[in-house]
């Protein structure tokens, strides 16, 4: 028996088309399950008898246990979803305005070990199957009964370690026929995988890419982002402009702002001269908590950061933290439901 959110319609027309059965019943398959969110084949009533049966001899509809959901007072939700095999992981939902963000796992545990992330803490377990990444979007809105209007891969994992599931992923995403995501309302992030972005820029997605920096210098960033040993800034920076120019598209980098650590008119300085020169945004937002000695930035120290970056004409957000009193960066939640510990973003 085969996943059913594992098919793209692609493969799923194929594999109709090998058992004689015509291309239009993937079509239906995609509009019962990915529009009107059907979980049944019987039920799929403009499906003849036949085809019907032959779907429930082949597929089954996976089902992520819940384990747990907080929610906060700003309104983002939280999500702690158990896996077939024992494992966990989470999403998080993030209403904002007219944006409702829905921020997905796509690996259990992960082996960048950034100093600020929870989820990096245990270690790698495993890549999620495209399937576990949809359905995570599908538990979600089913749950809160709410529309998702942006994808983020922000959650659990290194989504370019995971680039087959997450192509696939993203393709179920985008498919017109199916849950129609426009590209500009998904994005993936990255902690700066050199080779994963090359290889993400290769498959055309037409999706957006965020890169979590958190540092413009190579001292520090390698401090709290391990990673950078292997990939530093400069060749990073490189391969960035590079996917920027060829898919035009604009990239954001993902900057943490920690007292004492990266907020200094210096820090400000080297970042505006290293992203300078190509389409990038910066999306600065506060440390929520802290961890291992990281505190949030004071008042003053963001004025002034933000003023260096206004003056060296670097385009940037400042972002409020959001869902702090349920733990809602990454691994948060998971952290807390296996034992009480604390970290602040992820990727
Ligand atoms: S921030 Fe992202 S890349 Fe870093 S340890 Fe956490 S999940 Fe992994």
């Amino acid at each position: 028996m085969e996943d059913i959110y594992n098919y793209t319609l692609e493969e799923l027309t194929k594999f109709c088309q090998a058992a004689d059965y015509p291309r239009f019943l993937a079509q239906q398959v995609f509009n019962w399950i990915y529009r009107r969110r059907l979980e049944d084949f019987i039920l799929m009533t403009n499906v003849s008898k036949d085809a019907r049966k032959f779907l429930e001899d082949n597929f089954f509809f996976p089902r992520l246990k819940s384990l747990k959901k907080e929610e906060s007072s700003d309104g983002t939700v939280k999500f702690l979803f158990g896996l077939s095999d024992g494992a966990a992981i989470e999403s998080v939902y993030i209403p904002e305005r007219e944006r409702f963000t829905l921020c997905l796992s796509t690996q259990v545990g992960c082996k960048y070990a950034c100093k600020f992330c929870a989820s990096g803490r245990d270690g790698f377990q495993r890549n999620l199957a495209a399937s576990e990444i949809i359905n995570q979007y599908l538990s979600v809105s089913k749950d809160l009964n709410s529309k998702v209007t942006n994808i983020v891969f922000m959650g659990i994992g290194e989504p370019l370690d995971n680039l087959p599931n997450l192509i696939k992923a993203i393709q179920i995403f985008l498919e017109p026929k199916g849950l129609g995501f426009g590209k500009n309302k998904i994005c993936v992030s990255t902690s700066g995988i050199i080779p994963g972005i090359r290889e993400f820029a290769a498959a055309s997605l037409g999706v957006k890419l965020s890169v979590s920096l958190h540092a413009a210098e190579d001292g520090t960033r390698t401090k709290i982002m391990p990673v950078n040993k292997k990939y530093p800034l400069k060749e990073l920076i490189a391969v960035v402009k590079e996917f920027s120019l060829g898919q035009k598209r604009s990239v954001m980098f993902e900057y943490a702002l920690i007292k004492g650590f990266n907020d200094s008119l210096r820090d400000a300085a080297a970042l505006g001269k290293l992203i300078k020169g190509f389409d990038a945004k910066v999306n600065l937002i506060n440390c929520n908590s802290s961890f291992e000695g990281f505190e949030p930035s004071p008042d003053e120290a963001i004025v002034e950061f933000t003023q260096e970056l206004k003056k060296r004409g670097i385009f940037y957000f400042l972002r409020k933290s959001r869902g702090g009193d349920i733990n809602a960066a990454c691994g948060q939640l998971k952290a807390k439901f296996e034992k009480p510990n604390q970290g602040f973003r992820s990727t």
